[in-house]
């Protein structure tokens, strides 16, 4: 199987991930914002043109909120084209006294709660890796195929616009970008920058046999990349400093993500920089810190301090999801927006506290109106969470969901 993946040409150019990397270093100088956004779990069923239109178009929509509204360059990054593998926190699942095998993503076993389903199948490494070449195709073609233009910015909103109030407050900020964009043309500019968009496609490297054999030597530079994905990131459970995900990452010079837990200590954080990112080059290395709204203002300060103090320049990005999960009384799991909102809010907080750049946010989501997370403005309520709850893992913000939290962060970040 392994074999058989390193004979498979790269989904991704060694020179894109470098230019992810240099626009990520405009993110940690506080020159640029990252949005990096999608499913917690893509799935094989979900590679379809309508799935991966509505979430390109969520993302495209939230960067024009925040591009427009914070009056800052968004470096755009889909948790997209590869986010198949899932680390669980049990081994095994137990419905109606029947326990099974975890469901561990795509790449691994099967969703459906039946034995033959959650048996793992090598096979599927091969699915995982043309599902998410068929996905950056068609994503690659939204984003630079006339989808992205920005005179499409109301096109994106039409399905939309008059059901949701987050839609309405979209609406008329996209009149607002067609009048700056018809006074430029009216002055006779028209940039390239309007008609494409970059995106980067981003995932966690959690299963190394995969990652492994998609590691490519440039032919241009002679280092090592891992061309499954423009940046891959280490979750809060493999990020042991002697594990081998961490070693993987020190090894490709892809732009590398770390999930940064409650736990964390500051001895940490500085050792993760030693590994991964001993020449201090800014873009090299994103901490993305997922503490929970309850803890996010009391564990952040001392790590940002004492980084800063190293002179190292990592991006600071927060995922506000991870930290703030819950099971409802009806078992699901699910997230409230108040505190996804309150956790970005104390990020933002420490960062102005400490004179710091707050470069970005990771979150879950899907363009679909799901009911998953609760609260929003368009009010979902525990009891409506059965009604269209549809994740293959963790609670995603729905489309009006994320947008709502485009505006609120756009807020935050003029400050
Ligand atoms: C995830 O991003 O889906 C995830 C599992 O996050 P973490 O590693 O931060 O728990
Ligand atoms: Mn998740």
């Amino acid at each position: 199987m392994v074999t058989e993946l390193e004979s498979f040409p790269p989904l991704v150019f060694a020179g894109e991930c470098d230019q992810l990397r240099a626009r990520l270093g405009s993110v940690a100088r506080g020159e640029a914002f990252l949005l990096q956004g999608g499913d917690c779990a893509e799935s094989f069923e979900g590679v379809g043109a309508d799935d991966i239109r509505a979430k390109v178009k969520t993302l495209l929509q939230m960067g024009a909120v925040l591009t427009y509204a914070a009056s800052v360059p968004v470096v755009k990054v889909g948790r997209i084209a590869g986010q198949y593998s899932k680390p669980r926190s049990k081994p095994t699942e137990t419905r109606d006294g029947v326990t099974l095998p975890t469901y561990r993503g795509d790449s691994v076993n099967g969703f459906d709660f039946t034995e033959e389903a959650r048996v793992p199948d090598p096979e599927r490494l091969k699915r995982m890796y043309h599902a998410s070449a068929s996905t950056l195709n068609l994503v690659r073609a939204f984003t630079t195929g006339g989808y992205a233009d920005l005179r499409q910015v109301h096109a994106w909103n039409q399905d939309f616009v008059k059901s949701s109030p987050s839609g309405q407050r979209y609406e008329k900020l996209a009149r607002e970008i067609d009048n700056a964009m018809s006074f430029m043309r009216a002055c006779g500019a028209e940039p390239e920058e309007f008609r494409t968009v970059e995106f980067y496609a981003s995932h966690e490297a959690l299963l190394l046999d995969y990652e492994t054999a998609l590691t490519r030597t440039d032919s241009r530079t002679g280092h090592l990349y891992d061309v499954s994905g423009h940046m891959v990131w280490i979750g809060e459970r493999t990020r042991q400093m002697d594990g081998a995900h961490i070693e993987f990452a020190s090894k490709v010079r892809n732009p590398i993500g770390v999930k940064l837990g409650p736990t964390t200590t500051p001895e940490e954080a500085l050792e993760y920089i030693e590994r991964l990112d001993a020449e201090r080059e800014p873009g090299r290395l994103t901490f993305i810190v997922r503490m929970g709204a309850d803890k996010i203002r009391d564990r952040l300060p001392t790590l940002v301090e004492k980084v800063t103090a190293s002179g190292a320049m990592p991006v600071w990005v927060t995922d506000p999801m991870h930290g703030n999960t819950f099971e409802a009384a009806s078992g699901h799991k699910t997230r409230r927006f108040d505190d996804v909102l309150d956790e970005v809010k104390g990020f933002f907080e420490v960062h102005k506290e400490l004179g710091t750049h707050p470069g970005g946010i990771h979150v879950e989501l899907t363009g679909d109106d799901v009911t998953e997370c609760v609260g929003g403005g368009d009010e979902i309520f525990v009891d409506d969470l059965h009604q269209r709850y549809e994740t293959a893992c963790d609670p995603r913000l729905n489309r009006s969901q994320s947008l709502d939290l485009a505006f609120l962060v756009a807020e935050m970040y003029r400050g």
